[in-house]
This record gives structure tokens, sequence and C-alpha cells, in this order.
């Protein structure tokens, strides 16, 4: 069967397959200071703070208007003071990322770097923390969505808080489906979006941040729009009141999404969907001969990244095609030394999506092969 162009199910990791329900929330027009709609911002954030493991007395969430890369410069253009300097532990695009933020902020900011495919290793930090006392916030990738590398930010953590230094924390693509105790890892800052794990759809990020870190941060803020302490006092003082234009449609389908992410049995079942469908996927791709860029000890479940096989008459172009015109669009790799492709399970796919796209890999290996 030919799909309908416009109906394919999406394997990349944001922007993702919503639910039908999701997307229907959209179809009604909100007025943002009506308090039926601050009420939906305000079970948000409560809602965001459950799923954190902690409570309002020590934590906050705030919601950012933009996508996840929005959330992530909010927080590091408004955290770090004038005598504050940001080490970034760099194994992914998405920390380099924070690296060319900082620099565009003029903030000091240093790296350190691990192989795209090996977790930042807790040891390495707590020694180079210990040789630069200047350091003072600290910032990583939970979930590298370049490789679909998990990284342990347990470990790192513990000597980071050790240290007495922040811990800023993009959660981006693991948020939802990997169970993060905030407040025992003593987190400070942890950003994730509307359309990753949580499953709604694109338009804005959140952030959830200790209160007495925030507190501190008071003008330090380098942007107004993007001002996180700013954007948290509107919400607090006008209870649930966006500073600008909110996505009220993109802010009801989230709500729903959290109402459905409980009903599904919380991070714990969604995330052991998530497992599942990655596992599978691995290993019927490993079956049909693509090898996988992160070993099986440190992928994470929500996407994974496959080199390209060794046929000649093989190319990215073609096998995307022959995918979209059967219902599934993929990803393009983000390697830049080898050439990979990238198969995400995040959204409403499951097992039978994962046999129906393994089905189709075969079928299109045996047609380049007879091409
Ligand atoms: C998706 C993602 C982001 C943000 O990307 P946007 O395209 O701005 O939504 C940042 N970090 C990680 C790890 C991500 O997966």
């Amino acid at each position: 069967m030919i799909q309908d162009p416009n109906t394919y199910k999406l394997l990349t990791p944001g922007p993702l397959t919503a639910s039908l329900t999701v997307r229907e929330e959209m179809l009604v027009d909100r007025c943002t200071w009506d308090s039926d709609y601050k009420e939906m911002t305000q079970e948000i954030r409560a809602g965001l703070l459950e799923l954190a493991h902690v409570s309002a007395k020590d934590y906050t969430a705030v919601l950012m208007q933009g996508s996840g890369t929005f959330g992530v410069e909010s927080v590091l253009s408004s955290v770090p003071g004038a005598d504050d300097t940001v080490l970034v532990l760099v194994n992914g695009a998405y920390t380099e990322r924070m690296c060319l933020m900082l620099e565009r902020h003029k903030i000091a900011c240093e790296r350190l770097d691990f192989p795209w495919d090996r977790i930042p290793d807790a040891e390495t930090v707590a020694v180079y923390l210990k040789a630069h006392p200047e350091v003072t916030i600290v910032s990583m990738v939970h979930n590298e969505t370049t490789t679909g590398l998990l990284n342990d930010i347990a470990s790192v953590a513990k000597v980071v808080k050790a240290a007495g230094k922040t811990f800023i924390v993009d959660a981006m693509s693991s948020f939802g489906a990997v169970d993060i105790d905030v407040g025992a890892l003593g987190i400070d800052f942890i950003i994730s979006s509307a359309n990753k794990c949580i499953q709604g759809v694109p338009g804005f990020s959140f952030i959830i941040a200790r209160r007495s870190a925030l507190e501190a941060s008071r003008g330090h803020a380098r942007t107004l729009s993007l001002d996180l302490y700013d954007q948290w006092k509107t919400m607090e003082k006008d209870g649930g009141k966006w500073r600008y234009t909110s996505p009220t449609h993109v802010v009801a389908a989230f709500h729903r999404a959290m109402q459905e992410l409980k009903a599904e049995g919380g991070i714990a079942a969604r995330g052991a969907r998530y497992a599942r469908c990655n596992k599978k996927m691995r290993d019927g791709m490993k079956a049909l001969g693509f090898e996988a860029y992160i070993s099986e000890e440190h992928q994470g479940p929500i996407i994974t990244t496959f080199f390209y096989p060794q046929n000649a008459k093989f190319t990215f172009a073609s096998m995307y095609d022959y995918l979209k015109s059967h219902g599934y669009v993929i990803y393009p790799g983000k390697l830049t030394e080898r050439d990979t492709f990238r198969l995400g399970n995040i959204g409403e796919i499951y097992e039978e999506d994962v046999d129906r796209v393994l089905e189709l890999f075969a079928q299109y290996l045996k047609e380049v092969e007879n091409a």
C-alpha cells in the first residue's frame, strides 16, 4: 500500500508522532489571560514537578516559548553571573551548541571533551574541577540525541555537587521516559521541551529549577525575551500568565499529553515501551546487517544511530523515499566522520511499527540488490 504522503509516522526524535487526541486539543482557540487557560499552565507546572520527584517548596517549573534550544539558551544566558565560569562536558552536537551559546553571550566557559560514543567519566570531571577552581557551573546533556547515547548523569552529579558547583542538565530527550530524581541528584536546572518524551507538539520548552538557584540568578539575564527569572516571576505573580504571547494550542496539547503519559502508566511504562521498541529495532537492524554506532551498554532508549550499509548501490535518499512512500520518515545522521542515519522510536510508535519498519528495510535492501 502506498501511503498518503501527509500521514506518515515520524521516526524522528521531535517533532514526533503525537496521538490524535493530543492534536485534537489544538482545534480550540484559547485566550491567554483567561483563568481556565492560566489554570492549564499551572497544572502543567505542578505536573512537571511531580515527574521530577521534587516539591514545590524547593523547586519550581518555568515554561518558555520556543523549541528546546530556546530553553537551554534561556538557562545558559540567565543563570551565570559576571564572575561565573561554565564547564561544558562535550560529547555530542547538543553540548557543542551549549558552547556556542556561551561564546555568543561572552560568558566565561571551558570545555571537557569526551569521544562521542563514550559517556563523560565522573572521575575525569572530579579531577578537572579540582584543577580548575574558577569553574562554578557544570553543564551536560542526559540523552545525546545526536548519537542515541545515554549519559550517566548520576555519577557526574555526585562529583559536581561534592565540589559545590551548580549543575545544569539538558534532559530534552529523556525527561518523561527515563526516570530522573532531580532532587536526590541535586540538579539545579533541568531542561526539556514539549515535543519529546511527553509527546506533545513543538512550541515551548520547560525548565525545572531549584528555587534558591533561580532566585540567585536575578539580574543576570543577557536577553529580555529569554530572561528565565523574569518569566518565572510573571508566571508566579499572575497565576500562570506567560510573559508575551504563549503558544496556546501547544500548551493545551501538552496538557493533554501529560494526562496521556499518566494513563499509559507514567514514566516507567513509557520508558519500558521505548526500551522494548528500541531493542527490537537494534536487534532487527543488526540481523539485516546494519551496525549501530553506540555500544549496547550505553545505548539510550529513544534513538539509534546506524552506519550506512556496505552496499555500493545504497543511498540515503533512496532509502528515505522508499520508507516515506510506505508510511515512515527517518532521520539523517549527525556525525561528521562517518555516514550514518538515525531511527527514533519516541511518540506513538509501538512494536507493530518496529516490525513493519524492519520489514520495509528488508524489502528496500532486496530492491537495491536487484536494481
Ligand atoms: C531536541 C533536543 C534539543 C533541542 O532541540 P530543538 O531543535 O531546539 O528542539 C536539545 N538537546 C537535546 C539533547 C535534544 O534532544
